[in-house]
């Protein structure tokens, strides 16, 4: 009975034993599906980093079946510097209980990882650690996102870094991009831009359209055109900034991206070349009233030397006469300098020393005038020029009055000069060649001038002088003497502070010098037939009689076609010299010139013009003329001419 007892007993007792085995192998199988199923790997090691348990996953990866796994150690698998690191990971975790978390590299170097290390209890909470469980994911695709977004960034950064335009970026008022070049623009780094309303750099004139385009911008205007202004940049310097901008958003707001560059240079060659131009077309005007007003000198002239002439000395109208002498001259003196602006010439072209030149000139002014310090730095082994000494005088005459009288405190005058090697960039803007250079430079710690006057000074009669101390003609017959002389000159100047005048002469290869210029005291008389070509009857009635005066036989004619015709029919010998106005209508003095010279080689003339020697009349020189007067001639000056030239065998 027991016996049968004890064998339900332990039936029953063998039957729960299977269920329970049942059950639990159930229970095993969901956790190694699950385990197995996820997509990360599992694992188990002990203290000695000796793998207890790894999922399906892991297996796969480390590509070796189970058992050569399972109780071997992480090291086996690894390299040493892998294996120390995962070593204290594991000993961390073992020793506070916390977990830990890395990013490790396959030892294939083929993917990246996340690795979460958890402590394993022995059983319940509180137990020992006696194991760690690792959860490694693969981050490998995540990483190579995040590089290439890397990448890409980059590249961006570095077109913007690199871009030739300043970029950029302006929100409520403020910069809040700005690249490399910006940075160079604006003379400001990285730190300083952020706290910058640019509209506060730009200068008051441009600061509403600035502000304009920028609202107008924001609110969806396109504007399709850049547009310029000015700006004052963090060393002072103001400089022409031009601009496109477009809308946009940034950070979500809208804002107005904006692409600059300087174009001050380009601004500064455009503002000289319109100068030039300018300067060229009021000379042609200045140059057509000179010319009219000087061939009316002239008569009077003429008819006041008669007059003198004819008259005692002791006669009641003997010093009126000589004073309308005087003022014709002085009104010469007038037009001569417009004439010179205009188009004149060089009147006697030598090799000239302009450092001796600029010595003697500055020492007129330096006995004259205590109150002003001279200052002189003349470079040794100065190129020579070829110039008109008197011409060059005037010019620095003139610099140094306008110096002195800039500074009516006295101060301190500086005259200093170079050579200098000019490229295209330097001599574009003023209209001439490139190359060797002597450069003569004025400075004055003067009243200075504003950019408004400065713009202005060497326009014929403008002067900022009051009535009787300036005539406006000084700057503006330097003008035209240096653009006569091929060169060029400019100015820097600041209000208050001082004024530098820059010469520009072109360096000449020629090396020859010759004195000349006797002075005669007595009118010298002759006999000779003289034939005079002009086209204004005024100046031919008055040099008739001049010429009559002096003894001579005279012929004229009112142009150089008839002029041609009376020299062809008279016998060879009995024109002894013609006087031949330069510039005529239908057919110029050149023409005339070639003319005569095919009917008579040996030719004598004697060239006119109102302007001084210019470079066609110094052509003519050159082709075998005599000589050259300029008009209004005195009948002291023709008569001393004629002698000088028909008496040269
Ligand atoms: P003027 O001397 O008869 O006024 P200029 O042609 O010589 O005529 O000069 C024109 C103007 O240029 C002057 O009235 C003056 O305003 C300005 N200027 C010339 N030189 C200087 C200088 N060194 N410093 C300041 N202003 C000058
Ligand atoms: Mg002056």
């Amino acid at each position: 009975m027991k016996s049968k007892q004890n064998c339900e007993e332990l039936e029953q007792k063998i039957h729960e034993l299977e269920q329970e085995i049942r059950q639990f192998c159930s229970t095993e199988n969901q956790y190694r599906s699950l385990v197995d199923s996820t997509s990360d790997s599992l694992y188990l090691v002990d203290n000695q980093c000796r793998y207890i348990f790894m999922n399906k996953n892991h297996i796969d990866r480390l590509r070796l079946p189970r058992e050569k796994l399972i109780n071997h150690f992480y090291s086996e698998f690894h390299n040493s510097e892998q294996s120390d690191d995962f070593a204290r990971k594991i000993k961390d975790v073992i020793a506070t209980g916390q977990s830990l978390q890395d990013e490790h590299q396959s030892s294939q170097k083929d993917g990246y990882f996340l690795r979460t290390y958890s402590p394993v209890h022995e059983s319940g909470e509180n137990s020992q650690i006696t194991a760690v469980a690792i959860v490694s994911k693969d981050i490998t695709e995540r990483r190579r996102m995040e590089e290439e977004l890397k990448k890409s960034e980059e590249k961006h950064r570095l077109l913007i870094d690199n871009s030739t335009e300043a970029i950029l970026i302006i929100r409520d008022a403020f910069i809040t991009f700005a690249n490399r070049k910006a940075e160079q623009l604006l003379g400001l780094n990285q730190e300083e831009i952020k706290r910058v309303a640019l509209k506060d750099m730009v200068i008051e004139e441009d600061r509403d359209m600035f502000i304009n385009r920028q609202q107008s911008t924001v609110s969806g205007e396109i504007f399709h055109n850049a547009y310029s202004f000015r700006i004052i940049n963090m060393s002072g310097k103001t400089i022409w900034v031009e601009s496109n901008i477009v809308p946009l958003q940034w950070e979500g707001k809208p804002a107005t991206l904006n692409l600059m560059h300087d174009i001050t240079r380009q601004r500064k060659t455009e503002t000289r070349l319109f100068q030039t131009q300018k300067m060229e077309s009021i000379g042609t005007l200045a140059g057509g009233i000179a010319h009219d007003f000087n061939n009316l000198l002239m008569g009077i002239q003429g008819h006041a030397s008669l007059a003198l002439l004819r008259i005692d000395p002791s006669d009641p109208n003997y010093e009126h006469l000589k004073t309308i002498e005087t003022l014709v001259m002085n009104g010469a003196d007038l037009t001569r300098q417009l004439l010179g602006f205009a188009r004149g010439g060089k009147y006697e072209v030598n090799s000239l020393d302009i450092n001796a030149l600029i010595y003697k000139t500055s020492e007129t002014i330096g006995r004259t005038k205590k109150e002003i310090r001279i200052h002189r730095k003349l470079a040794d082994n100065l190129w020579t020029v070829d110039a008109d000494q008197k011409q060059i005088e005037q010019v620095l005459l003139n610099l140094l009055v306008n110096a002195w009288q800039a500074m009516p405190g006295g101060g301190d005058l500086y005259l200093e000069t170079a050579n200098y090697i000019l490229d295209e960039s330097r001599t574009k803007p003023y209209d001439i060649k490139n190359g060797q250079y002597v450069k003569i430079s004025v400075t004055d710690t003067g009243i200075g001038m504003d950019e408004k006057t400065t713009e202005r000074i060497f326009e014929p009669f403008f002067t900022t002088k009051e009535m009787g101390r300036g005539t406006g003609l000084g700057l503006a017959s330097v003008y035209g003497i240096i653009k006569n002389h091929n060169g060029f000159i400019n100015v820097y100047s600041e209000k208050g502070q001082g004024t530098t005048f820059n010469i520009y002469l072109p360096f000449s290869a020629r090396h020859s010098a010759n004195g000349k210029n006797g002075v005669f005291h007595d009118i010298p008389k002759g006999t000779e037939t003289i034939l005079l070509v002009d086209d204004e009857p005024l100046i031919l009635d008055v040099g008739r009689e001049i010429l009559h005066t002096l003894g001579y036989e005279v012929i004229t004619a009112p142009s150089g076609l008839s002029a041609l015709d009376i020299y062809r029919q008279q016998e060879k010998r009995k024109i002894n010299l013609v006087i031949l106005d330069m510039v005529m209508p239908e057919m110029s003095g050149s023409q005339v010139f070639d003319e005569l010279k095919k009917i008579d080689p040996d030719v004598k003339v004697l060239l006119s013009s109102g302007y001084s020697l210019n470079g066609n009349a110094s052509k003519i020189i050159e082709r075998g003329c005599s000589g050259f007067i300029q008009k209004p001639f005195s009948l002291y000056d023709i008569s001393r001419q004629l002698r000088c030239i028909l008496d040269r065998q």
